[in-house]
């Protein structure tokens, strides 16, 4: 509205009360009604007025928590968590959305935040005693799990004992004896976690959903069909590829145990749910990284392709010290630029890779996000399109091109890309086989929890994974995966960010590095690429949208596959 218009319609506003009061009459339409748009601007704006300083609370005190490991510290940040928690569980502002939600409202950014907004207050609309009732049986299950260790005999073992035993023994009976063991916690919270996805599934219901499946999906604006779809042909692609790194795995596995290939069991694999690349090859990558300074090679990199981070280095904390989480993670503190990342750098490869991720997502955030971009969709546009940016970063940890090009010298180049390229293979092959268990699982979970889950878990884990069951095992042993009580229906999102990257690294390829193969280092219009096509839009567009602008596809398998084939 220009200034002209504005001045004129305030005369009238105020000659509009005496005109009422002299003529007599009432005057429709005055006092002014405000525009579904000029509603929304109002609505947002209450909204970040009132969450902007929570989550920046929330953020700082979670930070804290996880440099210090202090008592103190967590309960700052668990306090804080709450304070956001109740203040987007206001169902007034929920009832506000969800209007203007199924109003004709026009204006694409208006809509797009009130849709963002809307599926976060939906999230928090659960009946308080319910929602505390879940809260409290999760702790339960997860306490359960962490007090846990794998007994046999009167032994106790850790879980790094077990994954030790797994990978090194050759005695057969201990291994089956120890893999039994690890899986008997799914026995002692079974009771625990039936009752928890009753919960689930009643909260989800009570929010007009099928079950909490399907609502934590839409959650996240995806649905049970999409991603099965999705799914489906991925299976479709990976089948024979998986199905051949296996029977060169199994090979090596019984060879090394001494004993038939038929005769593998679960407890040959060395990983306990068989979600990792078994270690079955000679050359380690971890010689290469002895002398390397990591933080410096990952400055350079990302300085070279025009997406620098000195900034993110300085505000972090990168090395190990006591009390202090022993993960990695990075975090945008404000989305005004304050971007940092938690690590515990060591000098291997595992790290390498770590930092190249981390730092994969420190560039996709508020720090390459313009401001112009509304605060309430300043942020990566989904969890699976920032993991899928971070996954493409981290994989030039196995790469000796990539190393070489950074000015690392390596004694055996060949070897080292030979042994690097079927690591990352089988490493996506397998993940991908276990996802389709973890997804179809869930699913199957919440539709119907009162069927045989003990068989159902199996008949997955045979299907996908190609694993032959123990032979009248009954038990519990999809309990004894922690995700399926800590994270639930989000294991998929990993896979769906595998997919992601991989498609948009093929459009990069070919748009910027000008051919498959060929290196992105020291070549600055990556950043540039990014920074427009996907950094740039913050949240403006759903993760499907995005897809579809950056690659010009859905989100598909083809990209993926292919990948498999040629590395
Ligand atoms: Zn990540």
């Amino acid at each position: 509205m220009s200034a002209r218009s504005s001045f004129s319609w305030c005369i009238l506003a105020r000659l509009l009360p005496t005109l009422t009061l002299l003529l007599g009459i009432q005057v429709h339409g005055a006092p002014p009604v405000p525009s579904l748009e000029d509603k929304a601007r109002t609505l947002i704006d209450e909204h970040v007025a009132q969450i902007r300083p929570l989550e920046l609370e929330a953020n700082l005190t979670w930070w804290n928590a996880n440099i210090s490991g202090k008592d103190e510290d967590f309960a700052a940040k668990e306090a804080a968590q709450n304070r956001l928690d109740a203040a987007l569980a206001n169902a007034e502002r929920f009832a506000a959305l969800k209007a203007l939600r199924a109003s004709p409202l026009t204006d694409p950014i208006l809509k797009r935040q009130v849709e963002v907004l809307y599926l976060a207050y939906l999230e928090k609309q659960v009946d308080p005693e319910l929602l505390r009732k879940i809260t409290a049986k999760a702790n339960a299950v997860e306490k359960a799990f962490n007090a846990y260790r794998a007994k046999v005999g009167s032994t106790e073992m850790t879980d790094s004992e077990v994954r030790k035993v797994l990978k090194e023994s050759k005695d057969h009976a201990q291994r089956k004896a120890v893999w039994e063991a690890s899986k008997e916690v799914g026995a002692q919270v079974e009771a625990d976690l039936k009752a928890l996805v009753a919960l689930r599934n009643e909260a989800a219901r009570s929010l007009g959903f099928k079950n909490f499946h399907a609502m934590q999906l839409q959650l996240n604006e995806q649905t049970q069909e999409q991603v099965l779809r999705l799914f489906d042909e991925l299976d479709t692609l990976t089948r024979g590829p998986f199905l051949a790194a296996k029977a060169e795995i199994d090979q090596k596995l019984a060879a090394g145990l001494g004993i038939e290939v038929d005769e593998l069991r679960p407890w040959h694999y060395q990983d306990p749910f068989f979600q990792e690349s078994p270690a079955i090859f000679e050359t380690d990558l971890d010689s290469a990284y002895t002398n390397v300074d990591i933080l410096d090679l990952c400055r350079r990199f990302y300085a070279g392709i025009g997406l620098p981070i000195d900034d993110v280095i300085q505000r972090s904390d990168l090395y190990e010290k006591p009390g202090k989480s022993p993960h990695a993670f990075c975090t945008d503190i404000d989305r005004q630029g304050d971007v940092r990342v938690l690590a515990n750098i060591v000098p291997n490869e595992y790290w390498m890779g770590t930092m190249l991720h981390e730092l994969g997502h420190s560039v996709y955030s508020s720090k390459n996000i313009p401001s112009s971009v509304p605060y309430v969709l300043r942020s990566e546009a989904h969890i699976l399109a920032t993991e899928g940016l971070a996954m493409m970063f981290e994989k030039f940890s196995k790469d000796a091109d990539w190393l070489k090009r950074m000015g690392v010298k390596l004694a055996n180049p060949t070897q080292f890309n030979a042994v690097g390229a079927k690591m990352r293979r089988n490493r996506l092959l397998i993940f991908s086989r276990w996802c389709q268990v973890m997804l179809r699982f869930e699913k199957t979970l919440y539709e119907n929890p009162d069927q045989n889950l003990n068989k159902l878990w199996w008949d997955l884990v045979e299907k996908y994974q190609g694993i032959h069951p123990p032979e009248g095992r009954d038990a519990p042993d999809y309990a004894s995966k922690i995700h399926i009580v800590s994270a639930p229906a989000y294991y998929h999102n990993y896979m769906m960010g595998e997919l992601f990257a991989s498609q948009v690294y093929h459009t990069l390829s070919k748009e910027v590095l000008k051919g498959t193969g060929a290196s992105p280092v020291g070549n600055e219009g990556v950043g540039t690429f990014l920074k427009e096509r996907l950094f740039g839009r913050g949240r403006t567009l759903s993760w499907d949208d995005l897809t579809q602008s950056i690659t010009g596809q859905r989100l598909n398998a083809r990209a993926f596959s292919e990948d498999l084939q040629s590395r």
